[in-house]
């Protein structure tokens, strides 16, 4: 029914997050395709490379539009949130992010996903740097510190694991080790028997298993080639909660939940102006968990009866956190502009 389709959508939001341009990309072989306007709009092929002249060595140099003769299509798509170049991890965290936080610990499981072509800023937006981290590290150290606030009325438990899929095989990458299997019960759900389960005890501990883990990643997380944007990392955060005993509360309560946070596989074509904000048409082809992940996210959000979650591992394990009472965060990572010619 029509309700359903738009609950069923108001649990997926759609963020794009448009990068600064790197050096090269502020230089005249680059052409501007996208550009935010206001919190919801991204215009794709803007007519006006605004971006504003550029100088080489104090002289003005043609406008990069000069360079090429073909017209802009100027195409306008609106998403529940946009974030341009002059965004920090840390305003996306509290303005995107943290009232997820909320729903996790009322016991339902939320996923969020950074999904784009390698370059346009994935990594950077959920592991982040030392100096800059992202979106995992905020989302488990606000975690931490609500349960800590938490703590005369409940007992609580935090464990973290990080693993990745990659050629359609998963491994630990807190540990690694051999290739792991997923198990489904009607019982506890989805299960990866093996998986190393960790309980970091501050800050830089958690931020040093993120980028330990990073690091043994299929691929390294700078580098472009074809094989390094195949994997996908999966960070998860299993949160249990219970009721201390009192003389006011006789009865037992306990909450579970899981908050899932992954990395992508690069979408190389990108996200294209063929796009709106409940799907991903595009891009999604060169990876069957990339593939299915997308058209479950379809079909969740045409409120289809059958989702097919099991085509891929990506979505097996993914399976309990989309759709239902699931928040799911798409945060689609965008490169600013093209290389002309
Ligand atoms: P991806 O993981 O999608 O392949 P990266 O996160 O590695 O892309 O980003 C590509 C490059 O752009 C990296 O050098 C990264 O540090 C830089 N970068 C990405 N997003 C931002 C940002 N919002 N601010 C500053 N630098 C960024
Ligand atoms: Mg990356």
């Amino acid at each position: 029914s029509e309700c359903q389709h738009d609950s069923l959508r108001s649990n997926i939001h759609v963020i794009v997050r448009i990068r600064p341009k790197n050096f090269n990309e502020k230089g005249p072989l680059h052409r501007t395709i996208v550009r935010a306007v206001g919190e919801h709009v991204v215009i794709f092929d803007p007519k006006e490379d605004s971006s504003e002249n550029f100088y080489y060595h104090g002289i003005k140099q043609k406008s990069r539009n000069d360079y090429t003769k073909k017209p802009h299509k100027n195409l306008k798509f609106a998403y529940d949130r946009v974030y341009g170049p002059h965004n920090t991890n840390v305003e996306i965290f509290e303005s995107s992010m943290k009232k997820l936080v909320a729903h996790i610990l009322d016991g339902f499981n939320c996923s969020i996903f950074a999904y784009g072509a390698t370059g346009a800023g994935k990594t950077y937006t959920m592991l982040g740097s030392i100096e800059h981290p992202g979106l995992t590290f905020f989302m488990a150290m606000e975690l931490y510190s609500r349960i800590k606030g938490m703590a005369n009325e409940y007992e609580s438990e935090i464990v973290v694991s990080y693993l990745e899929v990659y050629n359609e095989t998963l491994r630990d990458l807190l540990h690694p080790s051999g290739i792991l299997t997923i198990r489904e019960d009607g019982f506890n759900g989805v299960n990866i028997p093996n998986l190393t389960m960790h309980k970091p005890k501050d800050a830089s501990e958690l931020l040093g298993m993120l980028s330990y883990g990073n690091s043994v990643r299929t691929q390294h997380p700078t580098d472009h080639n074809a094989e390094s944007s195949r994997s996908h990392a999966v960070f998860q955060v299993f949160v249990s909660l219970r009721k201390r005993f009192t003389h006011k509360s006789l009865k037992y309560k306990m909450a579970k939940a899981k908050l899932v946070m992954v990395d992508l596989a690069g979408s190389e074509r990108g996200l294209g102006p063929g796009c709106d904000s409940q799907r991903f048409r595009e891009g999604a082809n060169i990876n069957k968990s990339l593939l299915a992940l997308s058209n479950c996210i379809n079909a969740l959000a045409d409120g289809k009866k059958h989702i097919p979650y099991r085509d891929s591992k990506l979505t097996r394990i993914l399976k309990d956190t989309l759709g239902g009472n699931c928040k799911t965060v798409m945060i689609a990572n965008l490169s600013p502009s093209l290389k002309l010619g």
